[in-house]
């Protein structure tokens, strides 16, 4: 699959506006305010899927009218989000510039199917939040079924993930998908949708920070003339003035440098990083040697290949090691972690008499 771009690679993208759609003053107001800050594409939820009934769901089809005035007045492009076929028939009809579709659609392959049919024939663009769930295979899919209904301009826009629990995230961002996403797709634009990862102002502007150091096409924010009287997402939502102040406090840092004396240390750099990194992988599989060889002394005498102790004893060495070394703690269990699993599928395959290389009995890395 290869996309066109939505905004031509223009870096920083800003995308910006309320949550919803209230009153006309208000999306205007937001607009007026946004124009001076001079964004790409303007948005507002006119249809809103909200996790629980009874909260606001959103003003409907009279929206489009105001989201077209916001056009005509102001000449910033304008965006909503689409959920099924009737909402895509009622954008196409108002002259909506960009749809974009949501995370709770994301993950319904044939509410994704029914737009796309919806959207066949037509060239406009649609922007794909990731589904709420971390499942880089359904954001994937989604990308799919667009492309095989013919459409070309797509973009992706990072928003993070649900979870249950405390969490300093409203949704947590789990930046490796996207990540992944830039390094699979890499003529896709992709945005971050901070306001929705964050769920609160006040982190609003490290978050924005890190998107642009992960090298994002630009950034989605939600913008309202009086946020904490918004109908939604009230703790989230900037003041067009405060938008403009998070993007002037941000540093945009370049993604290469052409200075011979720069590209002559990264290269340096890197010759050792390869370097390290391969024997990493050699004393990996030298200690994976030895575990096998435990493996078979275990099987010998009939020894359950799970040893809890040695392992907490294990975790707890390499735990010190690490704070010696500066490698956080978060890392030293990961890195431990995979070691472990590793270590116990082969002991696994020696116990159950599997040659090496055969498939682990142990489902421990089976991740579909
Ligand atoms: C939104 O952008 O207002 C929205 C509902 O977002 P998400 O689909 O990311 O929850
Ligand atoms: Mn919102």
């Amino acid at each position: 699959m290869t996309f066109q771009p939505v905004f031509n690679h223009k870096r920083p993208v800003l995308i910006a506006g309320p949550c919803s759609a209230e009153t006309e003053e208000q999306v205007l107001a937001a607009a007026r305010g946004l124009q001076q800050q001079g964004i790409d594409l303007f948005r507002a939820g006119i249809w809103k899927p909200r996790t629980r009934p009874g909260a606001f769901e959103g003003i409907g089809t009279q929206g489009l009218k105001w989201l077209k005035r916001v056009k005509l007045e102001t000449g910033i492009p304008v965006t909503t989000e689409v959920a099924n076929a009737q909402h895509v028939y009622d954008c196409l009809k108002f002259g909506i510039d960009v749809l974009w579709i949501g995370a709770r659609t994301t993950v319904n392959p044939f509410s994704i199917q029914e737009i796309a049919d919806a959207l066949e024939g037509t060239d406009i663009p649609v922007l794909v939040k990731n589904p709420v769930n971390p499942d880089y295979k359904l954001w994937v899919g989604a990308f799919e079924r667009l492309y095989k209904a013919g459409l070309r301009r797509v973009a992706a826009v990072h928003r993070g993930f649900s979870s249950y629990g405390d969490s300093k995230y409203r949704n947590i961002p789990r930046w490796q998908m996207a990540i992944d996403l830039m390094q699979e797709f890499p003529g896709l634009e992709v945005i971050c949708d901070i306001s929705h990862i964050c769920g609160r102002r006040d982190i609003l502007a490290e978050t924005a920070q890190k998107a642009y150091d992960l090298n994002f096409d630009g950034l989605m924010v939600e913008v309202h003339p009086s946020p904490d009287q918004a109908w939604s997402d009230a703790a989230q939502q900037l003041t067009p003035d405060g938008f403009g102040d998070l993007i002037q406090s941000l540093v945009r840092r370049a993604v290469t440098n052409n200075d011979p004396d720069f590209l002559a240390r990264m290269e340096n750099c890197r010759t050792e990083i390869d370097d390290i990194d391969e024997e990493i992988i050699t004393l990996i599989a030298q200690r994976m040697q030895l575990v096998r060889e435990v493996g078979a002394i275990k099987k010998d005498k009939n020894v359950t290949v799970l040893q809890p102790e040695r392992f907490r004893a294990l975790r707890e060495a390499l735990k010190r090691r690490g704070e010696k070394n500066e490698l956080s703690p978060e890392f030293i269990a990961l890195f431990l972690e995979a070691i472990h699993q590793e270590s116990i599928s082969q002991q696994e395959q020696i116990i159950n008499d599997n040659p090496v290389g055969q498939p682990a009995p142990s489902d421990l890395w089976i991740k579909d």
